[in-house]
């Protein structure tokens, strides 16, 4: 038993996206069937859709910025009511009982956290995501978005927010830091929000110093282009935390060397070939190359509250269902201010 519910999917690796329909399970005790009103396109959407991490599932219905209704809810449900206002992210499931799982780090789960599409789930279903109209999650994986929150500039909290807060929160930004934000996109604009909201001072390294003007505003002290090679020699040594954003190779070990003795460049992009450095761009100063893959669902209700806090939501541009194969194009060609948002209301309309 399941019901049918419009979606947008790609049907094999590279092919534009089309309308289809997809089934969702019946609710079982503990999930929540969410009416979806808004789905962020991430970048990590084009890096699966394209199969640029080695081998996806087709058809493919991408989307883990899902904001939404409350529509329905499972018998032990005790959570969210119908009504509420609540978010899903990358993640729906996980084993629930390994360390990691018990640390509020579902996304290592040592049994592997099931990711809200091009995922198997612990029933031996495939997982589609947001690009449709409505989902079924086990309410773990729920988060309430708070009041204040709209729910389309909420959207993309659900990963662009969590991917930056974390390592942010985890690194130490904070006042008297100063932090770098290599790339001015979906979640580079979110982590500059999130940075200056911490009480850092941020500093844009963009290709060039088209989003200036946006980027101050958004809350840079800084901004400049990565494309004038006398960036790297102004800022050496400067920065306390560098968060790489970028979703294409980049020279790492340029960028190490605008850290201070002892400051860590964390890569949160997730291009599909290797980064090479050089051991002496870290040995050189004690510095940290690190990772960091989204948060745990707790620390993302965390950043949720945060952003509602501080004011916070994403920039977006609202798209209809029909402009996702343009929008996917203008990401590609870092044309976007900051994250193009599909309204879902216009998906199988
Ligand atoms: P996005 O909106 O496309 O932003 C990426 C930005 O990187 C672009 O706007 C551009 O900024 C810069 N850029 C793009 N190509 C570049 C190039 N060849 N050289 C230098 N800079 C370039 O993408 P996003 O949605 O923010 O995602 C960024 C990356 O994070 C993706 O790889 C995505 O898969 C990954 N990601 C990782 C996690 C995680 O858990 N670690 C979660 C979500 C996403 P400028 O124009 O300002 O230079
Ligand atoms: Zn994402």
């Amino acid at each position: 038993m399941s019901t049918t519910t419009h979606a947008i999917a790609a049907p094999a690796p590279g092919a534009p996206l089309a309308p289809t329909t997809i089934e969702r399970r019946d609710l079982r005790p503990e999930d929540v069937l969410i009416d979806i009103a808004y789905a962020g396109i991430c970048h990590s959407d084009l890096h699966q859709a394209k199969e640029d991490w080695g081998q996806a599932i087709f058809p493919m219905v991408p989307g883990h910025e899902i904001a939404g209704v409350v529509a329905a809810v499972g018998s032990a449900v005790t959570k969210y009511q119908v009504g509420d206002r609540v978010g899903v992210g990358c993640m729906v499931d996980s084993c629930g009982e390994c360390e990691y799982c018990l640390a509020g780090t579902e996304q290592f789960c040592v049994n592997g956290n099931v990711q809200t599409y091009n995922s198997v789930g612990l029933d031996g279903e495939n997982t589609y995501g947001g690009y449709s109209n409505q989902i079924v999650v086990k309410d773990a994986f729920v988060c309430r978005i708070p009041e204040g929150i709209d729910l389309d500039v909420a959207a993309p909290l659900l990963c662009a927010g969590i991917t930056t807060y974390s390592p942010l929160h985890h690194w130490g930004a904070g006042p008297g830091k100063k932090v770098a934000v290599i790339g001015l996109g979906g979640l580079g604009h979110m982590a500059v929000k999130i940075a200056a909201a911490m009480g850092a001072e941020v500093t844009v390294l963009s290709q060039s110093l088209k989003k200036q003007e946006d980027g101050l505003k958004l809350g840079a002290s800084e901004y400049y282009a990565t494309s004038d090679e006398s960036t790297f020699d102004v800022l050496r040594g400067k920065f306390d935390i560098i968060l790489n954003t970028v979703s294409a190779k980049l020279p790492v070990d340029a960028y190490l060397g605008l850290l201070r003795v002892g400051g860590a460049m964390v890569n949160v992009g997730a291009p599909g070939e290797p980064l090479a450095y050089n051991a002496f761009s870290l040995i050189g100063g004690n510095k940290v190359l690190a990772g960091s893959m989204i948060g745990g669902i707790a620390e993302t209700q965390e950043m949720l509250d945060f952003c509602a806090k501080h004011g916070i939501g994403a920039e977006i541009e609202t798209i209809s269902a029909d402009k996702v194969n343009e929008a996917y194009e203008r990401v590609e060609n870092s044309d976007v201010r900051y994250r193009f948002v599909i309204d879902a209301s216009t998906i199988g309309a």
